[in-house]
């Protein structure tokens, strides 16, 4: 149906998930990891754990998770409100556990609270094909300018970890500087700063930095 209920609970596109012959953490619990010394181009290079690299596959969720969405619930104990950022989880020791909805909780609706940066903003997307394909690298960028100064900013990565990263160090660097290619590069440094590469997805940190410059001088051009 392709709802935004079941885009949030999408699961990875991890070959080896999908390859029932082969071991998975995420599939079999405790089976092992074979992208990690395996074919890991599309994988993650942030948030990954020793247990499962993948990497989160959707697109609206980095949008949602740089626009503050809240998700309204309800399970049979009563309803509840989580925010975007934190409805994921990392895989850590778990990674067969993905959210934190609960077995007998549905998403009845997705709320995005006002915004405050109506005409700077860009979601750009980094892909090997041209349509039906899913990020190598997307970054969701808002900016709230005033007087030449940057006064608030969210950044949303996604396709580089296992959920939508926010680039939590990145945002707070912005605020207050005046919109500039060198505070940009300086964000996106700061973006990837922890960030680790695999045999075959080395290349997602320098392409990271350089969608996270491009979507915040999009931003900052602003949008008719
Ligand atoms: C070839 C292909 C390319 C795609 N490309 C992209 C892409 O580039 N970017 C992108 O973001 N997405 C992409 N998608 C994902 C797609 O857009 C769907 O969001 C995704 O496949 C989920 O499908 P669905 O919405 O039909 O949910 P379903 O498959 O119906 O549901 C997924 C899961 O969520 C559960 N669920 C659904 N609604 C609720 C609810 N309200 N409460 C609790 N549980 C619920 C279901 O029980 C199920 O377990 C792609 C999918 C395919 C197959
Ligand atoms: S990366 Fe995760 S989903 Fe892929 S094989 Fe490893 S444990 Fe399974």
């Amino acid at each position: 149906m392709a709802s935004v209920g079941g885009n949030l609970l999408q699961r990875t596109r991890c070959s080896y998930f999908y390859d029932v012959v082969q071991p998975c953490n995420k599939r079999v619990p405790n089976s092992g990891c074979p992208a990690i010394d395996g074919y890991n181009r599309m994988h993650s290079i942030l948030g990954a754990s020793s247990k499962c690299i993948t990497a989160h596959p959707s697109d609206m969720c980095v949008a949602l998770a740089a626009l503050d969405a809240v998700v309204h619930t309800t399970e049979p104990s009563g309803d509840r409100k989580i925010v975007l950022v934190d409805f994921h989880k990392l895989p850590g020791n778990t990674p067969e556990i993905e959210t934190v909805l609960l077995p007998d909780e549905l998403i009845c609706s997705v709320e995005l609270p006002p915004s405050t940066f109506a005409k700077n903003w860009c979601y750009l997307k980094v892909r090997d094909r041209a349509s039906y394909a899913f990020a190598l690298v997307s970054a969701a960028t808002c900016l709230e300018i005033e007087n030449g100064q940057i006064k608030s900013a969210t950044i949303a990565l996604g396709g580089i970890a296992p959920k939508p990263w926010r680039a939590v160090e990145a945002e707070k660097l912005l605020v207050g500087k005046a919109p500039s290619e060198q505070t940009f590069k300086a964000a996106a440094d700061a973006a990837l700063e922890n960030a680790k590469g695999y045999e075959h997805n080395n290349f997602k940190i320098e392409m990271s930095r350089r969608t996270v410059v491009r979507a915040l001088k999009v931003a900052a051009g602003g949008v008719a």
